[in-house]
């Protein structure tokens, strides 16, 4: 039996979502063509639109639809930036445990004239109220931290950081990849969101836009979108991504993961492994921990043999894992924060299954440490 732990990175496509994309994979449905094949398409990207904004109790006209979770807080940094008329309005703020779409936009934004700083985040990957407010001031046009890292699933204080923003004048915007939409926390002005994190297609995702937010595009062309993104609309994958987070927003399968979790959790404690999350909120489906002496990459590989997907929740490049940049924010040395090990449970956890996938992790370490794999 193999044990797919690693939904915080993707989750399988939900079987009824699929059935609802179905009848939107043939037919020629452009959204924006004036004839009967186009009006239905425009109907149904607008019933996508409807049911992603009752999601999250928001209007209609305030969600705009992007090609992933990442094109949304592109659009939610760089296109802040390029509204913004406030030339007294030159910094940003980045939560330095930011995912790399908020990240990587530093070096475009400073092209643009802002300073950008991050953020400190405390030892389990937190933003702490009190690092922000050092840092903001009249200055800052806009902070962005997310809800929960997708490493270590450790839960920001979001509305009462997004308040603080608020209170100096400058805009939030939450990164909600993680959390959407059974954990979604409704505050600030931008909120980023995507499909294939709750069981919907990949290469879709959605951004919050308050209303009167002030935001310029960053894809231009034929105004869809209320010329907010343009290219035509994925029908399909809006429909399936609609379908998954409504079936999810009435379902919570917090408890069931949060159990095969626990599980999880203790037996690797039990055996050497060290969390690096102990205290305060945290994603129910979340373990993140570290083997102390064994870098990630050489248990992951050996994790896969024995039957089980992990993650480090680190970003590989050039084929080896990079120490990751949110245990690096959290204080660990390099050579640890290569030693992250992701653990994220989905829908149909079993604490049964949990264990199971527990003795292959406990044994696969045993024999590394032993020189025998
Ligand atoms: N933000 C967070 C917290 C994520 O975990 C991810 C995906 O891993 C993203 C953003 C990017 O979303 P997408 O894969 O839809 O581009």
């Amino acid at each position: 039996m193999r044990h797919y732990l690693d939904h915080a990175a993707t989750t399988p496509l939900l079987p009824e979502s699929r059935e609802a994309m179905l009848p939107w994979l043939g037919p020629e449905a452009n959204a924006s063509s004036l004839h009967s094949e186009g009006r239905a398409a425009r109907a149904a990207v607008d019933s996508a639109r409807q049911a992603i904004a009752e999601c999250i109790g928001c209007l209609f006209g305030e969600i705009v639809f992007t090609s992933s979770g990442t094109e949304a807080a592109n659009l939610a940094l760089i296109g802040s930036a390029l509204a913004n008329s406030n030339p007294g309005r030159n910094r940003i703020l980045v939560g330095a445990t930011e995912h790399h779409c908020v990240l990587h936009c530093t070096p475009l934004l400073q092209r643009l004239g802002y300073l950008v700083d991050e953020v400190p985040a405390d030892r389990e990957s937190r933003i702490v109220p009190g690092a922000l407010c050092k840092l903001l001031g009249d200055d800052v046009l806009l902070v962005s931290v997310m809800q929960a890292n997708n490493e270590t699933g450790a839960v920001n204080e979001t509305r009462e950081l997004a308040a603080m923003a608020a209170s100096s004048g400058a805009l939030f915007h939450s990164d909600a990849v993680q959390t959407f939409p059974q954990r979604f926390v409704f505050a600030g002005d931008l909120v980023s969101m995507s499909s294939h994190k709750t069981y919907g297609p990949a290469g879709v995702g959605a951004l919050y836009i308050r209303a009167g937010t002030k935001i310029s595009p960053v894809s231009l062309g034929g105004g869809q979108e209320r010329d907010m993104r343009a290219g035509t609309e994925n029908v399909a994958a809006l429909v399936g991504f609609a379908h998954a987070a409504n079936h999810f927003r009435n379902n919570d399968f917090g408890s069931e993961m949060r159990a095969a979790r626990d599980a999880l959790a203790a037996e690797l404690l039990l055996h050497g492994f060290e969390a690096t999350v102990r205290h305060g909120p945290i994603l129910p489906g979340h373990f993140h921990c570290r083997c102390p002496g064994i870098d990630s990459e050489r248990m992951l590989i050996r994790l896969d043999r024995a039957g089980v997907s992990a993650s480090s929740g680190a970003a590989c490049s050039s084929g080896s894992l990079e120490p990751s940049h949110v245990l690096l924010a959290c204080g660990y040395t390099p050579k640890e924060a290569r030693e992250g090990l992701r653990f994220s449970f989905g829908k149909d956890a079993t604490v049964e299954a949990a264990l199971d996938a527990a003795r292959l992790v406990i044994d696969v370490a045993e024999r590394i440490k032993r020189g025998r794999h």
